[in-house]
């Protein structure tokens, strides 16, 4: 049934380092906007990209020996996932930066508010609201009953909210203050004392047309707020803070009586009285926007504490926000490095799948939401190429493609803290720079089961230095969700799906402000998407034969 391109392992283990286009912060700031901030690197997104067309040809390098190549790539991966983590904070600026790599990369955007139609075969990605992501290669021979392979994740992350409905609090003693909203279990202990940046996006109306387009800020490298522990010589124990009272972030302090006097278009501003005149000011400035043209906001406290390899031999990345971007990095290059082989004198005309990723926005607040994974884009997409593809009996063919598809939940898990090991069942946890590790509960908080193992065994064991890693709770102990579970949903998901995996890569550290990871596992997690991507048709044709 299956015809993947034949390509030899050799040939796939030869893409080193490829030539994947990459959008760095530096190319935003001189070419690709039209309308930006160059101290901030504010982007402006109904401009028009420049895009680079791919050159392919350079993506072929001499054959080196595995273990050099892999250095090389792990090396150079980690780097790249450095950079891209300290340039996006935000679930809009993470969404909206892999958006332009796909673009880069040879992906053509469909919109999510059209009918797909005549869809040739080919690379294409949607997003809903620049808050959530599918990516796909769809073959010329492909149909439903084929199946299709996804590869889940999510791209939201713990977080504080500057209130959405004012941040106004009253000044104490000169102390200016904000009123913030936690984003999942935030704004706890380990939010204090930390660097606080203002990132995030502003709707801006055009004065002229009134069309409503979005800017993305960022204040980074410079903080704007920080949340002060109570210094341990009062002599009162603090294990908890009430984060209403006891966590509002210090953004500026003035010990003279003079006010900020505001100007007639400030005053009939809509968030006058609403946030303070010092933010508002701050806000314009940064979106260099004049208030009067914000219509509204969605920002967010960040750390601006760049991330960072270390350990004494650089074993390691220090990160916010490694549960989930560290999947969903991953994941969409090794789409990319997959899409590459169809460049390389693989006709995609002659593939027979249908490949690809989704990124989901809000798991860390239960995935309810127009975009979160309950929101149902993924069945959406998948239904509307249905019946682009066949024009009768679509509902059966829609179940044809359910029943025949194989979807990974990619999500961090918890690499082994040497401090705490007894509250690891033993032998069941995963180490950094290893393997991704595959997950199990019995009681279905996340959804792996044997049949998905043999599966991951039979991928991983094609990838030479890589392991596949097992976890599984202790009895007394509680599974944190993933989206796989979601996705086994009946209205909004894929219930009644060939797989459903439950798999992700190692970090220890996981929902606190800082986090990290071990800095080969970024290749590793593309090196393994891309081989999942590559050959789950073979895989479970000769597991099923
Ligand atoms: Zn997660």
């Amino acid at each position: 049934m299956s015809t993947t391109p034949e390509t030899s392992d050799n040939e796939l283990e030869s893409l080193s380092t490829p030539d994947i286009s990459t959008i760095e912060s530096t190319d935003i700031e001189d070419n690709e906007y039209e309308d930006q901030d160059l101290a901030h690197g504010t982007i402006l997104l109904d401009s028009n990209y420049v895009f680079k067309v791919p050159d392919m040809s350079q993506t072929i390098s001499q054959l080196p020996t595995p273990k050099e190549s892999f250095r090389d790539y792990y090396e150079t991966y980690s780097a790249k996932y450095i950079d891209f983590m300290t340039n996006n904070p935000t679930t809009n600026h993470t969404i909206t930066h892999f958006k332009s790599l796909l673009e880069n990369n040879g992906f053509t955007y469909l919109p999510d508010t059209k009918k797909i139609e005549n869809l040739t075969p080919g690379f294409y990605f949607t997003s809903k609201d620049d808050q959530s992501l599918i990516a796909f290669v769809i073959g010329g021979k492909w149909e439903p009953s084929h199946g299709s392979c996804f590869i889940g994740s999510h791209c939201d992350a713990l977080t504080v909210k500057l209130n959405p409905r004012g941040s106004l609090r009253e000044k104490i003693d000169g102390y200016e203050l904000l009123g913030v909203a936690p984003y999942s279990g935030s704004l706890n202990r380990l939010w204090l004392n930390r660097d606080l940046g203002l990132a995030g996006s502003v709707l801006v109306r055009d004065e002229r047309t009134g069309k409503v387009s979005r800017k993305l800020i960022n204040s980074s490298p410079d903080p704007i707020a920080f949340i002060p522990q109570l210094a341990p010589h009062f002599g009162i124990s603090k294990d908890e803070y009430n984060p209403q009272t006891e966590m509002v972030p210090i953004c500026g302090f003035s010990n003279d009586d003079e006010e900020l006097i505001p100007t007639d278009e400030e005053k009939k501003s809509k968030f006058y009285g609403r946030h303070s005149l010092a933010l508002l000011r701050y806000i314009s400035q940064l979106s260099n926007t004049p208030l009067s043209q914000i219509i509204d906001f969605d920002l967010d406290l960040v750390d601006v504490q760049p991330s960072h390899r270390g350990g004494l031999n650089n074993e390691f990345i220090y990160s916010g926000c490694l549960d989930d971007r560290l999947c969903a990095f991953t994941s969409v290059y090794g789409l990319i490095e997959y899409s590459q082989r169809f460049y390389l004198n693989k006709d995609v005309e002659s593939y027979d799948g249908l490949s690809g990723i989704y990124l989901a926005n809000n798991e860390e607040i239960g995935s309810g939401t127009r975009t979160g994974a309950k929101g149902g884009f993924f069945i959406d997409i998948l239904k509307s190429i249905v019946s682009d593809k066949v024009k009768f009996h679509t509902q059966e063919a829609v179940a044809n493609l359910t029943t025949n598809t194989i979807f990974l939940s990619t999500d961090v898990t918890h690499a082994l803290n040497p401090n705490f090991k007894d509250v690891y069942l033993d032998k069941n946890f995963p180490v950094p720079n290893t393997g991704p590790s595959i997950k199990f509960d019995s009681n279905g908080h996340v959804l792996s089961d044997s049949k998905g193992n043999e599966f991951l065994t039979r991928i991983i064991d094609e990838l030479p230095g890589i392991k596949l890693q097992h976890f599984h709770i202790r009895n007394d102990s509680r599974s944190g969700g993933t989206i796989g579970p979601i996705m086994s949903d009946s209205k909004r998901g894929i219930n009644g799906a060939k797989l459903i995996i439950d798999v992700g890569l190692p970090i220890l550290s996981m929902h606190s402000i800082r986090s990290i990871a071990g800095y080969k596992d970024v290749g590793i997690g593309i090196r393994f998407f891309k081989q999942v991507l590559s050959k789950w048709q073979t895989t479970i044709n000769a597991m099923e034969q």
